[in-house]
C-alpha cells in the first residue's frame, strides 16, 4: 500500500486504510517537516493547522479509493511577509 502512495506522491506516507462497503479510504500524511510560505518563501517549521481533504479517486479491484491527506498549513515566522 505504501508503494501505491509513494506513485501518487514521493512525499506522503501511508498511513491506515479502511474498507467500508465498495470504498476503500487511505489515509495518508505529508513526510515534509518543513514548508515554505508561498508569499515570502520562508521555510517555517511551525505548524498552524491541521486539515484532511481527499485529493484522489481511482478504482482498485472494482473498489472506489479516496486518499485523506492529513496535511499541515504552516504559519509563517517572518516578520517582512506580506501576508502579516
Ligand atoms: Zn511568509
Amino acid at each position: 500500500m505504501d508503494e501505491f502512495i509513494k506513485m501518487l506522491d514521493k512525499n506522503l506516507e501511508y498511513k491506515s486504510h479502511e474498507i467500508i462497503d465498495d470504498t476503500i479510504y487511505i489515509k495518508v500524511e505529508s513526510n515534509r517537516k518543513e514548508l515554505k510560505c508561498p508569499f515570502c518563501c520562508q521555510t517555517s517549521t511551525k505548524v498552524h493547522s491541521h486539515y484532511k481533504r481527499s485529493f484522489q479517486d481511482l478504482p482498485i479491484q472494482g473498489k472506489k479509493v479516496i486518499v485523506i491527506l492529513n496535511n499541515r498549513k504552516m504559519f509563517c515566522t517572518n516578520p517582512d511577509c506580506p501576508v502579516l
